[in-house]
């Protein structure tokens, strides 16, 4: 599973990486930065959570 970020949306609220800091940082420019570009199985669960938490939409799982 690939995680895409579209930093042209992202506002920075950082949903995302409160609830898996392992897997997105918001960076210093205030723009997620997901920091693995692919996931595990055992992270899918968590990942759909943070992807359906973004308040813009700004996440996508493939
Ligand atoms: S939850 Fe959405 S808007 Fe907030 S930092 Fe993550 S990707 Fe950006």
């Amino acid at each position: 599973m690939r995680i895409t970020a579209d930093r042209t949306r992202c506002e920075g609220h950082g949903m995302c990486e409160a609830l898996a800091p392992n897997l997105f940082r918001v960076g210093d420019d205030g723009i997620v930065e997901p920091s693995t570009a692919d996931s595990d199985e055992s992270n899918h669960d968590l990942l759909r959570l943070a992807v359906d938490s973004c308040p813009v939409e700004a996440l996508r799982l493939t």
